[in-house]
């Protein structure tokens, strides 16, 4: 067989070791969020011949607006004891951290019950020593995906710097950077001049502050989406804007099904469709309980204030974001499904804490965005096979740090469609754990 174009192309041959070991497979991926996109640049690398279908574009929904995070020391399960111990404050505030509609709350208890029992101390362990790993490995996969593609200049390696508003709050976060430290994250605890030096210009209601240093961001998510894409399609993956209404197996392939009626066939499918993903699954027998933290920001123009790198307020659940197409305030969650109108009050409510945070910050002009995290009540994403259906290949599911895992998650679908053994153990992140 001749070598396909996509690995005729590669600037750079893959060592040895990662090389394709069989054939060259036929892969459709549904989904062209930037997991399926990292996925596709690393599938279209090993030399397999790519199909992305998505009824939107390439980074066009969630992918495109978040905060641009590659927050590789992001290790904390949602559910833990602190973030439980807040939660009659932050649900009293109807525009606070953390909302939940109260028409979607029936359908919502399921997940809420799993979610709090992930978060009992065994359950907590296991998902943070799982996420840990993973970050190891998600630092290394980007950075090596950025150099490949041609999108290093697109990162911003300027850390982050997480803000408390008096010493009760700062002694809160302790234990959850103590168990930072116990997975080698390196951090710094400042105040005073050294915290006015890294952010000028801060209200005076913050008192001190944790630096990270290994905290990254890129200019633009949706910007870097449409360039690891570009790079994709340099090596011979092409896209299609199709909406997938089922997915089945088909002997030693499966099939996708079409909204308009029409299929394709394919040696492996992947469904990385983000929020939407469980539909597909279900179709297969999968039961997975994804549900969706819906977030929202404003993207105010570039001169609103000189912020000089991601700016966390903890205790309010949002971040401001320097992008080279705006800056970014925003985060928050609404467990809210997937079909109740947004709220914009509460990108609004978040703006105005800001300006509260940063007096002189110039609010006009922003535009407003929800998104839907994609979120597992372990806070882990499933990353595997179809129980029934073992070409249909599974990546969704990362909450918050869809953006930081996609080129991990990439590596270890490559591993797997190409029959390597995967560079991590992937039972925390199995289908079949729920
Ligand atoms: C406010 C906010 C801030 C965030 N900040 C960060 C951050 O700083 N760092 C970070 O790492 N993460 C962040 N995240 C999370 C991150 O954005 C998500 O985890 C990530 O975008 C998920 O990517 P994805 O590719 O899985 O899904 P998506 O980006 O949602 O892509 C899925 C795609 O599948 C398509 N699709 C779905 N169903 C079908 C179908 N049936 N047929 C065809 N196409 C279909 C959709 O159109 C969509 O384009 C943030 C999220 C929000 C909301």
């Amino acid at each position: 067989m001749p070598p396909h174009p996509a690995s005729a192309s590669l600037g750079h041959p893959l060592p040895a070791g990662e090389r394709k070991p069989d054939a060259s497979r036929e892969i459709a991926i549904v989904g062209a969020g930037i997991v399926g996109i990292c996925a596709a640049a690393y599938l279209a690398e090993a030399g397999h011949r790519v199909t992305v279908y998505d009824r939107t574009g390439v980074c066009e929904e969630t992918s495109s607006g978040n905060a641009s995070a590659f927050a590789f020391s992001d290790v904390l399960p949602l559910a833990h004891k602190g973030m439980i111990k807040n939660l009659p404050r932050w649900l009293a505030d109807p525009l606070g951290p953390l909302a939940i509609r109260p028409s979607y709350l029936p359908k919502l208890l399921p997940w809420l019950w799993r979610f709090w029992r992930a978060g009992a101390p065994r359950h907590y362990e296991a998902s943070l020593a799982a996420q840990a790993g993973m970050m190891k490995l998600a630092e290394p996969e980007w950075m090596g995906l950025l150099d490949r593609s041609g999108t290093r200049g697109m990162l911003r390696e300027d850390g982050s710097l997480e803000l408390y508003e008096g010493e009760a709050e700062f002694l809160a976060s302790l234990p959850g950077w103590e168990a930072r430290r116990r997975f080698g994250i390196p951090f710094r605890h400042i105040e005073g001049d050294e915290m006015a030096a890294l952010q000028p210009g801060l209200s005076r209601q913050f008192v001190k502050a944790t630096f990270v240093p290994g905290w990254k961001t890129s200019i633009d998510p949706k910007l870097l989406g449409k360039a690891v894409w570009a790079y994709a399609e340099r090596l011979g993956a092409t896209f299609a804007r199709r909406q997938v209404a089922g997915i089945e197996a088909a002997g030693h392939g499966a099939t996708l099904r079409f909204a308009d009626g029409e299929a394709v066939k394919a040696d492996r499918v992947l469904v990385a469709a983000g929020a939407w993903s469980h539909r597909l699954a279900a179709g297969l027998g999968d039961r997975i309980p994804l549900e969706t933290e819906r977030g929202y920001n404003t993207t105010l123009p570039v001169d609103a204030f000189d912020v000089k790198r991601q700016l966390v307020f903890g205790g309010h659940g949002f971040v401001i974001t320097p992008l080279s197409t705006g800056l970014r305030v925003g985060g928050a969650v609404e467990l809210g499904g997937l079909d109740l109108p947004p709220n914009f009050a509460r990108s609004k409510a978040m703006l105005e804490k800001a300006r509260r945070f940063l007096p002189g910050l110039k609010t006009e002009g922003g535009r407003e965005w929800m998104g839907y995290r994609p979120s597992l009540p372990d806070s882990l994403p499933v990353i595997g096979r179809s129980r029934q259906s073992p070409n249909v290949l599974y990546a969704f599911g990362h909450g918050h740090l869809g953006k930081t895992q996609a080129a991990a998650t990439a590596r270890l679908i490559r591993d797997l469609v190409s029959g390597q053994a995967p560079a991590l153990d992937l039972s925390p992140f199995s289908p079949q754990r729920f």
